[in-house]
């Protein structure tokens, strides 16, 4: 386990009031190469989560927004979705990407499930942002927003423990796996999120430009290989 991996735990039962943490004694195989050391997975309801949340005023970009768009989805998914940030649509409405370019997430989802003969709805997926609040003029959220919100990111994806994360576009993929990369570059290929593989694939709004033909066509490749790794 990494450092940041173990600051995210850390943080996280403290979360839960759990002061002293004690480490698990070694196991028959702990000494072989390639053995990894794991924290217990916590499981923690997600609205104890929303809870935490409250009225949240931790980072600035509470001061326009209208709702905090928590997630959507089944809680028990075996696949999450995770998004930059909520749009203006989703800020009115607290729920993420239900505007145009939630659309297009829906009919990929559902699209390309129906055509690989996977029984799959948007509904069985959990989708949410790296940030819960609405940037102002969708500008990119800034590291310390990121650092800030990305604790309750961090707690959904540990209490829900998806077998695949799908990270759509460039701040997620960036976020999550902690590359310099462009999503040019880390689209179509697996990382890796606390040991669970992470899919990184283009934002439904990049792809909604009547010129991005290709990208479209690769996201679609993308959200295949995903959809096949965690249902087939
Ligand atoms: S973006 Fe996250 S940390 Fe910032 S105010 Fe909203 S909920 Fe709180």
């Amino acid at each position: 386990m990494d450092a940041e991996t173990l600051r995210q735990y850390l943080e996280y039962y403290q979360d839960l009031g759990i002061k002293t943490l004690y480490r698990r004694g070694s196991v028959a195989n702990a000494g072989e190469a390639g053995h990894e050391e794991r924290w217990p997975a916590p499981q923690e309801p997600l609205f104890r989560i929303l809870d935490d949340i409250g009225d949240c005023h931790r980072c600035r970009l509470h001061e326009q927004r209208t709702k905090i768009v928590f997630g959507v989805g089944n809680e028990q998914s075996k696949l999450v979705f995770v998004g930059e940030g909520p749009g203006a649509d989703e800020d009115a409405q607290g729920i993420p990407f239900v505007g145009r370019a939630g659309q297009l997430l829906t009919q990929m989802i559902e699209g390309t499930a129906k055509k690989e003969g996977i029984p799959l709805l948007r509904k069985d997926v959990y989708i949410c942002n790296v940030v819960k609040c609405r940037p102002p003029e969708n500008r990119t959220p800034q590291p310390d927003e990121m650092e800030m919100c990305g604790q309750f990111l961090s707690r959904q994806l540990l209490a829900i423990a998806p077998k695949a994360i799908c990270a759509l576009g460039s701040t997620a993929a960036k976020y999550l796996t902690h590359s310099k990369e462009g999503v040019t570059r880390m689209r179509g290929n697996w990382y890796k999120w606390n040991d669970i593989p992470v899919m990184v694939t283009y934002h439904p709004s990049y792809l909604l430009r009547a010129y991005n033909v290709g990208p479209k066509r690769e996201a679609w490749e993308d959200l295949k290989k995903v959809l096949h790794f965690v249902y087939d």
